[in-house]
């Protein structure tokens, strides 16, 4: 899978991470993901399959597109 992707003008990391390693309020819940727009970076929830990151990241990614 992909570890960048730029949307418009700006480059984000995309970070696969585990629940307990999650900072603030990522992958809270039943959270897939999460675009951060301050840190350049997407994170998908690890729990899930690739099938699922790969579709949470298009929806990261529509977010950003978004704002
Ligand atoms: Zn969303």
């Amino acid at each position: 899978m992909m570890n960048k992707i730029k949307i418009g003008w700006k480059e984000f990391d995309i970070e696969h991470i585990e629940k307990e390693k999650a900072r603030l309020n990522v992958v809270s819940g039943d959270c897939y993901g999460e675009i951060h727009f301050d840190k350049n970076k997407i994170y998908l929830n690890n729990e899930f399959s690739d099938e699922q990151k790969q579709a949470t990241l298009i929806h990261e990614v529509l977010h950003g597109i978004c704002i």
